[in-house]
C-alpha cells in the first residue's frame, strides 16, 4: 500500500460534479499503474474517461472554476507516474476521441484522428492507402494526442505531417484550432492544452511499397527493442550527434538493476520493469545512468519520459 500523505485535491462536491459529467466512467483513488506501459504508478484522486468534446469541456470548466489540478494521460507509454500517485483529476480520452477518418486523392492521404486514436491503428490504415512516410510513425505504442505532444517519431516525426491541431483547455474549453511548432520530442503546444483532434496529410504512393517498408521497420523494432517487457521506450533524448543508448552502454550501465527495474541489455536506453518495480526504482536507475554517462563523457542526458505525480521514499501505509 502506498502512504496517502497528501490530501486528496478532489472534494465531495467535485466528486459529485464529475459523476454527473461522466457517470460510471469516473473512479476515485484509481491506481494508475494499469494505465501506463511501465505498469507503474500510484493512485489518482480521480480518474475520468471523457468520450465527447462537450464532456471534456465540462471537466475543463470544472478544473478552471475550482482550480483543481489535472493531467491528461494518453496511452501512458511515455510517462513515469510516481508511487505516491497524482493529486487532482487524471483525464483519459475515449469514445468519439478514438475516431479515425481517412480520405485519399491520387495525390495525398489525409487522416483526421481523434486524440485517443491509437497510432498503431492509424499507421496501419494510412499505410494501406499508400501514405508515404507513415513507416516512420509505425510501432509507436501511443495515442495520437500523446504523440502530438511529444512530437513522436523516428527519422521523421508526426509534426512533419500535421495539417491541423484542435485543442481544448480550462480557459478555452470549446475546441479551437491552434498552430504548433515541432522540435525533437517536444512542441510549443501550451501546457494546459488538451489535444482533441489532429489532421495529418501524407503524399500518396504505392500502398504495397509503403506497407512493405512499414513491415520491415516493425521487424527491426522487434529485433532491437524489448517489446515483451513493460517499459516506456527510450528514457533519454539522443544528444546532438550521438545516441543515448550508445553512451549508456559505453558507460557500463547495460544490465544495471535497481529493485525490479533493469537497464535493458537489448536496448540500453530502455528501462524494463521485470516485475514489481516501483517508480522509485526506475527514478533511481535513471539518476544512476545519467551520472555514469556524465562522469564518463561529460554529457548531460535529458529525459525523454515525463516524470509526473508524487515521488516518495515512503511506500508503506
Ligand atoms: C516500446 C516503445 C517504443 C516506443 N517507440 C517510440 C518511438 O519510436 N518514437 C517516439 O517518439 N516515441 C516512442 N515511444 C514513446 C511513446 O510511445 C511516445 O512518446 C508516444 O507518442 C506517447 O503517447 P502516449 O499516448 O502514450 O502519451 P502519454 O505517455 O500518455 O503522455 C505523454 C505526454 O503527452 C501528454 N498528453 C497525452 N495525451 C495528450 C493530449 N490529448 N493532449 C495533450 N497532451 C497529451 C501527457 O500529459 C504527457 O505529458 C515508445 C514507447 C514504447 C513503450
Amino acid at each position: 500500500m502506498i502512504a496517502r500523505y497528501l490530501n486528496s485535491a478532489v472534494d465531495d462536491q467535485t466528486r459529485e460534479t464529475l459523476c454527473a459529467i461522466a457517470g460510471d466512467r469516473v473512479q476515485f483513488d484509481a491506481p494508475l499503474a494499469e494505465h501506463t506501459s511501465w505498469k507503474i504508478g500510484g493512485p489518482a484522486d480521480a480518474f475520468v474517461v471523457v468520450e465527447r468534446e462537450a464532456e471534456l469541456a465540462d471537466v475543463m470548466r470544472l478544473c478552471f472554476k475550482r482550480k483543481i489540478p489535472w493531467f491528461v494521460l494518453g496511452s501512458g507509454s511515455n510517462v513515469l507516474v510516481g508511487d505516491g500517485g497524482m493529486r487532482g483529476i487524471v483525464l483519459r480520452l475515449g469514445g468519439e476521441f478514438a475516431s479515425i477518418e481517412l480520405d485519399a486523392t491520387p495525390a495525398e492521404v489525409v487522416v483526421k484522428a481523434g486524440s485517443s486514436a491509437s497510432m498503431a491503428l492509424l499507421t496501419a490504415r494510412a499505410a494501406s492507402l499508400g501514405a508515404v512516410g507513415i513507416g516512420s510513425l509505425a510501432g509507436i505504442p501511443g495515442s495520437v494526442g500523446g504523440s502530438l505532444r511529444m512530437n513522436a517519431g523516428t527519422d521523421r516525426e508526426i509534426g512533419d505531417f500535421v495539417r491541423e491541431v484542435w485543442v481544448q483547455s480550462p480557459a478555452r474549453p470549446v475546441a479551437q484550432a491552434v498552430s504548433v511548432q515541432y522540435f525533437y520530442r517536444h512542441t510549443t503546444l501550451a501546457r494546459d492544452a488538451v489535444v482533441s483532434s489532429v489532421t495529418l496529410a501524407f503524399e500518396r504512393g504505392d500502398p504495397a511499397h509503403v506497407r512493405e517498408e512499414m513491415r520491415r521497420r516493425l521487424v527491426r523494432r522487434k529485433n532491437t527493442q524489448p517489446l515483451q517487457l513493460p517499459n516506456a521506450g527510450s528514457c533519454f533524448r539522443n544528444p546532438e550527434g550521438d545516441k543515448a543508448a550508445r553512451l549508456i552502454e559505453a558507460a557500463g550501465a547495460k544490465g544495471w538493476r535497481e529493485g525490479g527495474a533493469e537497464v535493458s541489455a537489448l536496448h540500453p536506453n530502455f528501462i524494463n520493469n521485470l516485475g514489481g518495480a516501483s517508480a522509485k526504482d526506475v527514478a533511481t536507475l535513471l539518476a544512476k545512468v545519467r551520472r555514469a554517462v556524465y562522469e564518463r563523457f561529460s554529457v548531460e542526458l535529458q529525459l525523454e519520459v515525463h516524470l509526473v505525480g508524487v515521488f516518495t521514499d515512503d511506500t508503506t501505509s
